[in-house]
C-alpha cells in the first residue's frame, strides 16, 4: 500500500487521484485520528480555538487541528503540558494535532529575535527573559505536547525577500532538521515534517526538495509562503514544489485557508491546509459564505432574517438569523460564537465537496462551477486562471 511504512506513526492511502489535475484524495491514518485528505486544519493558538470548544470541533466533523508551539510553550508552559500528559489529554482532544515548531510566530510577533545558527533568539514578552529556540529545545517542547505531526525548526525568511539570506536560511534549514531528526524521541506516535524552503527562487525550491528527499521523513511541508508575495510567484512555487515531492507522502501547504487558494492548491496537489483566516475574521464579524463573505457589521443585515447560509446545517445557520447576529454583534461575544462556527463549518464542508468531487471523479467541474460561482462575472483572478491552466483546467471564458 502507498505510503504504508512502519518505521512513521502514520500512514498515507491514496484513494483516487484526478486525472486530469493533481489532486488527490486519501485517508492519512494517525495516532490519534484517520484523517481525510485534502484537509483544511483550523488553528487553536493557545491549544483551544478562539471562540469554539474542543467538542464543537468535532461537532463540525473537523478531526485535526494546529497548535501554536510558541504560545503553548509560553503558557501554559512545558513543564505543564508534561504533567498534563500532553495536550491531547491537557484540552480533552481525542483526533488529530499538528503542532507548528515555534520559529514562525517567533519571527513574526517577537520584534527582538535574532537568528544564529544555534537558533532563534528572543525575549519572552511574558517575563523579559532572553530565551533561545534551538531546534533540539522546539523538538523537546513538541514531544512534551505529543501531536501526532510536529514540524522541524526553520530558518524563516520573509517571502518578500531575495538575495543570499534565502540560500542561507535555506542551508540552515537542513543543518536544523538534521538536529530536529536526532533529537525526536517519539517515532512511534509522532510524525516529525521537513519544510520545503528556498524563497520564490525555483532553483533553490529544487536544492531545496533534493536535500529533503536524501532524509527520512513521513511527509513534507512546503513552507515560506502566503506571506505577502505576489500570488503568481505563490502558485508556481506550489506547483513545482508538489511536482517534485514524492506522491506516497502528505504534502502539507503552511499558512493558506483562502476558499479560492484551498480549491486551487488541491488541484496543484497539496493535501494539509491551515489558517487563522476563518476564525480570525469572524471576529471581525465575517461571516463566509460560497461565493463571498457577509460583514454582519452592516446596517443591511438588521432585518435580514434568513440564515447565514440558507444551505448550512451547522448550528448557527439553524438557530440564527442574520438579523439576529447583526443585533447582538457589538455588545456580546456569542456573535463571535456563532460565526466561527459557521465559518469553520463552511471550510470543513468545502473540504468535503472538493474530497467526494476528487473520489467521483468530477473534480474539474467543480473547480469550474466554484469559480463561477465565486465570480459570476468570469472576472476570474489571472494567478489562478494561470495555476489552473498549468494542470489542464481552462475556465471557460
Ligand atoms: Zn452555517
Amino acid at each position: 500500500m502507498a505510503g504504508t511504512t512502519a518505521e512513521f506513526a502514520l500512514t498515507f492511502s491514496i484513494l483516487k487521484t484526478c486525472p486530469v489535475t493533481k489532486a488527490r484524495t486519501s485517508i492519512l491514518t494517525l495516532p490519534h485520528a484517520a484523517v481525510n485528505t485534502p484537509v483544511f486544519m483550523p488553528v487553536g493558538t493557545q491549544g483551544t480555538l478562539k471562540g469554539l470548544l474542543p467538542e464543537q470541533l468535532e461537532e463540525l466533523n473537523c478531526n485535526m487541528m494546529l497548535s501554536n508551539t510558541y504560545h503553548l510553550g509560553m503558557r501554559p508552559g512545558q513543564e505543564i503540558i508534561e504533567k498534563a500528559g500532553g495536550l491531547h489529554k491537557f484540552m480533552n482532544w481525542k483526533n488529530g494535532l499538528l503542532t507548528d515548531s515555534g520559529g514562525f510566530q517567533m519571527v513574526s510577533l517577537v520584534k527582538l529575535s535574532k537568528v544564529t545558527e544555534d537558533g532563534v533568539q528572543f525575549v519572552s514578552p511574558y517575563d523579559e527573559k532572553e530565551i533561545m529556540l534551538t531546534p533540539e529545545k522546539s523538538i523537546d517542547i513538541q514531544n512534551s505536547i505529543g501531536a501526532d505531526i510536529i514540524m522541524q525548526l526553520d530558518d524563516v525568511v520573509s517571502s518578500t525577500i531575495s538575495g543570499p539570506r534565502v540560500e542561507e536560511a535555506m542551508h540552515r534549514t537542513y543543518r536544523w532538521l538534521d538536529r530536529c531528526i536526532k533529537q525526536h524521541k517519539k517515532i512511534k506516535s509522532q510524525n516529525l515534517f521537513p519544510i520545503v524552503q528556498g524563497g520564490l527562487d525555483p532553483e533553490l525550491r529544487k536544492q531545496c526538495v533534493d536535500e529533503l528527499l536524501k532524509r527520512k521523513v513521513a511527509g513534507y511541508a512546503i513552507g515560506g509562503l502566503s506571506g505577502g508575495e505576489a500570488k503568481e510567484d505563490f502558485w508556481e512555487m506550489v506547483h513545482l514544489s508538489t511536482d517534485l515531492l514524492p506522491k506516497d507522502k502528505p504534502r502539507y501547504l503552511m499558512g493558506v485557508g483562502f476558499c479560492v487558494d484551498l480549491v486551487v492548491c488541491t488541484a496543484l496537489g497539496c493535501d494539509m491546509f491551515d489558517c487563522v483566516y476563518p476564525t480570525r475574521t469572524a471576529r471581525f464579524g465575517t461571516a463566509l459564505i460560497p461565493g463571498g463573505e457577509l460583514n454582519l457589521k452592516l446596517q443591511k443585515f438588521a432585518k435580514d432574517f434568513r440564515p447565514i447560509d440558507e444551505n448550512c446545517k451547522c448550528p448557527t445557520c439553524v438557530r440564527y438569523s442574520r438579523s439576529h447576529i447583526y443585533h447582538i454583534i457589538r455588545k456580546e461575544t456569542a456573535a463571535c460564537h456563532m460565526i466561527t462556527t459557521h465559518n469553520v463549518a463552511h471550510q470543513m464542508n468545502l473540504m468535503k465537496s472538493i474530497r467526494e468531487s476528487i473520489l467521483e471523479d468530477r473534480f474539474p467541474k467543480f473547480i469550474e462551477d466554484f469559480m463561477l460561482q465565486k465570480f459570476p462575472n468570469k472576472d476570474y483572478p489571472s494567478w489562478a486562471v494561470d495555476a489552473l491552466k498549468s494542470v489542464n483546467i481552462h475556465l471557460p471564458s
